[in-house]
């Protein structure tokens, strides 16, 4: 059952509530508004296909208002990296690896395959009755515990998946729905993220018909997790309107675990998503 307002009901227009103080030391000072605004940015909801656009300067309300993917459009294409991508601060110690499959900050997309193609987690755990790399499992199981504490019925639909049963789901969708619509949420076999044992997908115990689908926002289940996953370290992974530059569909049941360090600073950047934070290639089209 879902007791949401309908989408275009929720707030747009929100001025730019993320300033905030800079302090003689360099350190920035957050007001309340901004604190808020940075705990509702932390758990995706501004990015999760409200189509607010709460005053992104650069990836635009207007893309994400117009709840379209700007196909071509100029002079904001995805493949050039953002102005300034992020130098990530890993407190002291070397920034983790992108492009190590075992980082927890790496990057999978359909330009930047796993490497290598057979990677598979050295260690493993199940949570929820599905497995995942096992660095992920104690926030996942903290992140469990928090939504049934609040009464929420959140399930996991699908974590580490390996290369064949990648090949197997791409297939079956493929089958399906034809290519071009699966390839808008089914990653090819070496180019998923779920491949990592990084990403979980997420169900609704209340409306399980709303597994893998839209629908999942509206679910009471799909609702806290957006308010709460950057608690836990995790990022909504494939906002709506940017099919261009994740070269995914809005998935709202599709988080990523980044740990809550990235999620911070993903947040403090203001970036969507992790190719715009790391200023690396992405995009619908396969290398
Ligand atoms: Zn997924």
């Amino acid at each position: 059952m879902s007791t949401s307002p309908p989408t275009s009901a929720r707030r747009a227009d929100v001025p730019s509530p993320f300033a905030a103080d800079r302090l003689p030391d360099g350190r920035r000072r957050y007001g309340h508004r901004a604190v808020v605004a940075r705990r509702t940015l932390l758990a995706g909801v501004v990015l999760t296909g409200t189509g607010a656009g709460v005053g992104w300067s650069r990836w635009g309300g207007d893309r994400a208002a117009a709840g379209t993917d700007p196909a071509g459009s100029p002079a904001s294409s995805p493949a050039s990296p953002p102005a300034a991508p992020a130098e990530p601060a890993a407190a002291g110690a070397a920034a983790p690896s992108t492009t190590d499959a075992a980082s927890p900050w790496v990057v999978v997309n359909k330009k930047h395959p796993i490497d290598p193609a057979d990677y598979a987690p050295a260690e493993l755990a199940t949570v929820g009755g599905e497995e995942v790399a096992a660095v992920v499992s104690p926030d996942l199981t903290a992140l469990l515990g928090a939504a049934r504490a609040d009464g929420v019925d959140l399930r996991i639909t699908s974590g580490y998946r390996s290369r064949e049963h990648q090949r197997a789901v791409h297939e079956r969708a493929v089958r399906r729905d034809g290519l071009a619509a699966a390839e808008s949420v089914s990653a090819r076999p070496g180019h998923s993220e779920h491949q990592t044992g990084l990403a979980v997908d997420f169900g609704s115990g209340t409306e399980p018909g709303c597994g893998l689908r839209g629908c999942f926002q509206d679910t009471t289940e799909g609702r806290w997790l957006a308010q709460r996953a950057g608690a836990f370290g995790f990022l909504l992974r494939y906002p709506a309107g940017l099919t261009e530059v994740t070269g995914y569909a809005y998935e709202p049941w599709h988080y990523r675990w980044v740990g809550r360090d990235l999620v911070e600073q993903v947040a403090q950047r203001r970036a969507a998503t992790l190719e715009e934070f790391f200023g690396i290639a992405g995009g619908t089209e396969y290398t």
